[in-house]
């Protein structure tokens, strides 16, 4: 399906500017297609990025939404960039490559230990496009309350017509545009240059790495960290890719009115009605089904996303857009005009990349999407202190590990066999709900959000090893239905077949 061919990843592979041999051949069966995908998606302004325009509403009504385009106007940061200057030809200590949240928060941590960085990405004053959404209390954990611009006491779920379940958590949403200056405004004040082009190769020799700029340009360092997202530009692996595809489209949207209540954000709606009228649909949504994920800020201010939790391949994007529109109109959701819209599409799960390896990963290039859920971006921010910690030790000891040594020594702490066993874990999760259609979804979340909260958050926010995580599954067992038993026992016995194995396999 189409979809797949769509993300990011899959294009910088077959880019030669990336150039990687390994990965361009494991691709290139796929390269047709592609082009066939640029035409019949029509490849409208985001198609292949994660959001796009902001403050470019457009006027429109709930019955065009497929219309609905808004201008793509990219909002840049108001900073004067201290720029790597290539004709010194100094041997910085760490080149990040990416300027995510991923990327930054490393750079702005090693910079502080007085290390030298340079930070290399095509828009570096670019405002993220995503919209980010995270639990209050992950954020609070990092002393980054601050950095939220909306938050709800809680959430609810829709379970059906008849259940639904109220989460008593705290959600928010990121304010990009503030936790980006924050952290370029601590990168400058520590003395990071900055370089705006896109890394196109790298050549590593015993001591140093050097990094190809598509600009000509190569930045020489000691340690790289591949911070590209899903593009995964550098980082290597091993193992044929297979993710399983979260796949959503989401608006930011004035409306006349709509019925959620604006204290709670919509973590799941997977309420079915508004496609009792079109039972070829229906019975689509029956075997992958899709929810809605919503986020009020005020009765006539929302933030609205149809998204298929994950599926192999991905849903493609129009049939997203179209149970989005057939379920806003059942809900009587008209509307008036759009600020924002996003196209995700989120690799989960899958293989690791090779550990150790020269270059460095974090964030989506490190598989750190949180294989059940597709959320990362709390749980990368939280290890950015231990990626850049290991960089500092290693970089400033007075035995310095070269090259190699130290890449492996940072491998290992940013994905240690606890780290290793929680994720074959999540894996196992998602290869259950890859399988499930709608009513044995549904049956799964009504057992899942009655479990302890310790079990359900723990689970969303990576906070379960794997002794914990056994009694998670079994408690999950005992919380559900008969027949959930049965699905999960079905179609859960060959994931854990591969799990087990795998388990085994990855010795320390
Ligand atoms: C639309 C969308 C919505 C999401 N929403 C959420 C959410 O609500 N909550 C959550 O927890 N997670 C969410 N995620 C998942 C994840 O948190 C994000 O993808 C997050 O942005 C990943 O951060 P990152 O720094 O690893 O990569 P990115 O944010 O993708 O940053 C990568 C950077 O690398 C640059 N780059 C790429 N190639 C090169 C190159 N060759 N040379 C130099 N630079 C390069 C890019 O331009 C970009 O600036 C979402 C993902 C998407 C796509």
């Amino acid at each position: 399906m189409g979809i797949l061919l769509k993300t990011p990843n899959k294009l910088h592979f077959v880019s030669p500017l990336c150039g990687f041999a390994d990965k361009v051949s494991a691709l290139s069966s796929l390269k047709p297609q592609i082009s066939q995908e640029f035409s019949k998606f029509g490849c409208k302004k985001s198609c292949f990025r994660g959001g796009s325009g902001r403050n470019g509403w457009i006027k429109a009504s709930s019955s065009a939404i497929l219309e609905l385009v808004p201008e793509t106007k990219k909002e840049n940061l108001e900073f004067e960039l201290p720029l790597y200057d290539p004709s010194k030809g100094l041997v910085v200590d760490l080149a990040v490559v990416g300027g995510g949240p991923a990327g930054l928060a490393v750079a702005q941590q090693v910079s502080e230990a007085g290390l030298s960085v340079c930070s290399i990405d095509p828009s570096p004053k670019l405002i993220w496009p995503n919209n980010y959404g995270v639990w209050v209390d992950e954020f609070e954990a990092m002393d980054l309350l601050d950095c939220l611009d909306a938050t709800w006491s809680g959430a609810v779920v829709y379970i059906d017509d008849q259940n639904t379940k109220d989460l008593d958590r705290p959600y928010g949403r990121v304010n990009r545009k503030l936790l980006k200056s924050k952290m370029m405004q601590k990168c400058i004040v520590n003395g990071v240059k900055f370089h705006q082009a896109k890394v196109v190769k790298v050549i590593h020799e015993e001591s140093k790495s050097l990094l190809i700029c598509n600009d000509g340009v190569t930045i020489q360092a000691a340690a790289v960290l591949d911070a590209t997202g899903f593009a995964r530009c550098l980082v290597q692996y091993d193992k044929p890719y297979n993710p399983g595809y979260q796949v959503a489209y989401g608006i930011l949207a004035e409306v006349e009115e709509h019925p959620f209540d604006v204290n709670k954000m919509v973590f799941m709606d997977w309420r079915d009605s508004h496609l009792n009228n079109n039972l070829v649909l229906k019975e689509r949504n029956q075997r992958i089904p899709t929810f809605l994920y919503a986020m009020p800020f005020s009765s006539d201010r929302i933030f609205l996303e149809e998204t298929s939790l994950v599926a192999r391949p991905g849903v493609p994007m129009e049939d997203i857009q179209e149970r989005m529109v057939a379920r806003l109109r059942h809900l009587g959701i008209k509307v008036k005009s759009i600020e924002e819209d996003e196209r995700c599409v989120i690799p989960m799960g899958g293989p690791l990349p090779v550990i150790p390896q020269r270059v460095v990963g974090i964030g989506g290039t490190a598989g750190m999407v949180h294989p059940s859920t597709g959320y990362m971006v709390a749980r990368t921010l939280a290890a950015a202190p231990i990626v850049a910690n290991a960089i500092v030790r290693y970089l400033g000891s007075e035995k310095t590990p070269v090259g190699a040594d130290l890449c492996s020594e940072v491998w290992k702490d940013l994905w240690p066999i606890d780290r290793r066993r929680q994720r074959e874990f999540f894996c196992f999760g998602m290869d259950i709900l890859l399988k499930l259609d709608l009513d044995a979804t549904r049956r799964f979340f009504y057992a899942f959000f009655n479990l302890e909260p310790r079990y359900w958050h723990g689970f969303l926010s990576s906070r379960l090893f794997l002794p914990e995580l056994a009694l998670f599954g079994l408690s999950l067992f005992s919380h559900a239905s008969n027949t959930s038993r049965f699905e999960i026992m079905t179609k859960g016995t060959l994931p854990l077949v591969t799990m087990i194995n795998n388990l085994l396999q990855d010795g320390e």
